[in-house]
């Protein structure tokens, strides 16, 4: 509790006003029931003078709080060359047969959303959906982290969607070392086009493959604080495919999340 908490009824309705937000975003979410407490009907209130409760586990390093969002107009400038050069680049890595997973794919998936998004999140690599479709995160898992992206106060446009791998493997296998090490590189050029404050790596595979965890080292103990990835702090959390066979996982995944709240100038309240 802090100090400067003056009005002990005002702090705990603020509190009670906190978790009840925090159970509508479980909800959204499809968190269980059964892992959040019943609370009891409290009047809203205004927030206290104080700094908010921390509902995320403290991070190590901290990541920098960024300063506010740029300018419109210099977004804008920046938005249409980021666009340009995204688009210079999906036409180079068009029928690209870099690697073996060119054989089994039906599309190429670049990835999508905006070109100078303040969020990236990197997945594994094109399941059966985002190979039919072309598109980054469609089907079941595609919609839960549609749902997470909205429960972040953004639209699932407002953010860059990208795989590690463009390519499906086949049987929707995890890539192998050397393909991703081998497709790498066109992400790279992405992430540093759209240059994103923060960097969401969704499950193990996508952490692995951008060098930030060792092949052998558990997601469990990787996620939630955040890393480096060339200059750019990175939070790895679950895979949205994952969280769909362990819903009792959400709430972890919901609070690496919330790390990345104070990273984002453009979100809106939730
Ligand atoms: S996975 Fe990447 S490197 Fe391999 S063929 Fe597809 S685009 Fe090329």
């Amino acid at each position: 509790m802090s100090d400067d908490l003056l009005d002990p009824a005002a702090e705990l309705a603020w509190i009670a006003a906190q978790a009840r937000g925090q159970l509508e975003l479980d909800r959204l979410l499809g968190v269980p029931a059964a892992l959040v407490p019943t609370l009891p009907a409290l009047a809203p209130a205004p927030r206290p003078v104080a700094a908010p409760l921390a509902t995320a586990t403290p991070t190590a390093p901290t990541a920098p709080a960024p300063p506010g969002d740029e300018d419109p107009a210099a977004l804008a400038a920046r938005r249409r060359d980021a666009e340009a050069r995204l688009d210079a680049l999906a036409r180079r890595m068009a029928g690209c047969t870099k690697c073996r997973l060119s054989e089994g794919r039906n599309q190429l998936v670049f990835g999508q959303g905006d070109a100078a998004a303040e969020v990236a999140f990197v997945g594994e690599g094109p399941g059966y959906h985002e190979d039919q479709e072309g598109l980054a995160f469609v089907g079941k898992a595609g919609e839960l982290l549609t749902k997470m992206i909205k429960a972040m106060g953004l639209e699932r446009d407002e953010v860059f969607i990208a795989n590690v791998v463009k390519c499906r493997p086949p049987g929707n296998r995890t890539p192998a070392p050397d393909e991703m090490g081998t497709c790498l590189p066109f992400l790279q050029e992405q992430l540093e086009i759209v240059r994103p404050k923060v960097i969401c790596a969704l499950g193990k595979t996508a952490a692995v493959g951008l060098g930030l965890i060792a092949p052998d080292e558990a997601l469990g103990r990787s996620r939630g604080r955040f890393r480096d990835w060339r200059g750019t702090p990175v939070m790895i959390t679950y895979h949205p495919a994952y969280l769909l066979r362990t819903p009792a996982d959400k709430r972890k995944a919901w609070e690496d999340l919330q790390q990345l709240f104070p990273l984002i100038a453009r979100r809106r309240a939730t």
